[in-house]
């Protein structure tokens, strides 16, 4: 095995990663970040690239660009095979090894298709920048074949990822049918095994969200779950089914393979089971945080996979491997809960916002879902103005959707040093 024994092996460079390691990088320690890709997906908006809003790049910021000014910290852009939390060594797919002192797994999730015949084949899951840029493509692809019924979307799962989805989908059709040469461009449908959309929040959200997607021109089908995917429509387990060519799959996550394969016993949605201060009883230095593990809220159980939850998990994770270096004992990490929000299109957001979780909706809602935006891609963008600029312009104005291949969406004007590219490869 090769690296130096103090370094801090952090296995991931999505929101709990980075956090990580720009407060370990504050401190001066050396820290070794390993992503699969060179660059950090901000994934509450890859609707917005699926529905052609906003270009890929926009949202996958190159992890060198990330780190540029922090020179104790090493990018390493591998696949990693293995992770042995017992040595506290990663396995790179290349065959090389790399072990630390401590070693902060932060992998993130995987969809959950569990076990739907044809849903992992024909599904298009939406967790990564490839995965947004497949399914864009292959809207743009259905569109050049303009008969009724091409772009007929399905979006299986009510979550956040779903309602988001559907609405800006939603909006993508209606553009088209403004905008351009098709009467019947698509019909967006959202199905849902429970009883309300968006289970987490309060009834009347969840009315509001209904009535916004349905004002929007979807179709909301709830108590209906779906038995079978494939490639030309969705088989329902009433018996029913639904023709489209696409199917979003918002159904669902595990904690990522490598994780759930680290060692320990994985717990609830394949996750690492982490003790309050986010350590991984039975192995020293080794921790887990943001959605790849399970973290104890108390007595309720363990906090949402949420990117607020992510980002403050792995900044804590950080200042516990600081105290342990000073000798003092790891505390146990405190959520500072900023709420639960959605987008559904433009004039139509929900929130739930601070610990009470007191409801708001509309430009209100919106301004709340920008916030919290802001704060989790502070860590990642020098300036965030631009952002708020164009997300009011997204969320205020008619500004038309496009997904044909002659358009390009409008850029958010970062700021940022742009030199350094991300690779995004579909395959
Ligand atoms: C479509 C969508 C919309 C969302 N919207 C919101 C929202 O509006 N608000 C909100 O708070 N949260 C939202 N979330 C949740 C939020 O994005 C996640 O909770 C957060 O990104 C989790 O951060 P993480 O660092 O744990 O994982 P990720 O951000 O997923 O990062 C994991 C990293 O690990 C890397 N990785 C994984 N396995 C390997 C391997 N074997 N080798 C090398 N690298 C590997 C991945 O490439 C990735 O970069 C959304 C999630 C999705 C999918």
């Amino acid at each position: 095995m090769t690296g130096p024994a103090d370094r801090v092996l952090v296995l991931g460079g999505g929101m709990a990663g980075v956090a990580c390691a720009r407060r370990l990088a504050e401190e001066d320690v050396a820290v070794t970040l390993v992503d699969r890709n060179d660059y950090h997906q901000f994934q509450p908006l890859l609707y917005q690239v699926a529905s052609s809003q906003l270009p890929a790049e926009d949202i996958a910021r190159p992890h060198r660009a990330i780190f540029q000014d922090d020179a104790t910290v090493d990018v390493v852009t591998a696949e990693v095979a293995e992770v042995w939390l017992a040595d506290r060594g990663l396995v790179l797919a290349d065959g090389r090894t790399l072990t630390g002192s401590h070693v902060v797994v932060a992998a993130g999730a995987r969809p959950n298709f569990f076990g739907i015949p044809g849903a992992a084949e024909h599904a298009f899951p939406l967790y990564s920048v490839a995965d947004a840029e497949r399914l864009r493509l292959h809207l743009q692809a259905l569109l050049r074949d303009a008969a009724p019924g091409t772009l007929d979307v399905v979006v299986v799962g009510g979550g956040p990822t779903g309602v988001e989805t559907t609405g800006a989908l939603a909006e993508l059709t209606d553009a088209l049918r403004a905008s351009v040469r098709l009467d019947q461009p698509g019909r967006i449908t959202i199905v849902d095994r429970g009883d309300a959309l968006l289970g987490e929040f309060s009834t009347h959200a969840q009315e509001y969200v209904v009535r916004k997607l349905r004002e929007a021109g979807a179709e909301v089908r709830l108590r209906t779950g779906v038995a079978a995917v494939h490639p030309d429509r969705v088989e329902l387990d009433d018996g029913g089914s639904i023709a489209a060519r696409t199917v979003v799959w918002g159904g669902g996550e595990l904690g990522s393979s490598v994780a759930a394969s680290a060692g320990p016993e994985p717990g609830r949605g394949a996750r690492l089971d982490v003790r309050p201060d986010l350590t991984l009883d039975g192995y020293p230095g080794a921790y887990a945080v943001g959605d790849a593990a399970n973290i104890p809220s108390g007595a309720s159980g363990t906090w949402p996979q949420l990117g607020s939850v992510a980002q403050q998990s792995g900044k804590w994770a950080a200042e516990n491997i600081l105290r342990e270096r000073r000798g003092e004992p790891a505390r146990p990490f405190r959520y500072k809960d900023k709420g639960i929000m959605a987008m559904i299109g433009r004039n139509a957001a929900v929130a739930e916002v601070g610990k009470r979780h007191h409801q708001v909706e509309g430009p209100v809602a919106f301004a709340a879902w920008l916030g919290v935006h802001m704060m989790l891609m502070s860590g990642v963008h020098s300036k965030t103005d631009a952002f708020v600029t164009w997300a009011w312009d997204y969320f205020d104005r008619d500004r038309t959707a496009t997904i044909e291949a002659t358009s390009t969406p409008q850029r958010i004007a970062w700021g940022d040093d742009q030199a350094d590219r991300p690779h995004i490869t579909v395959d």
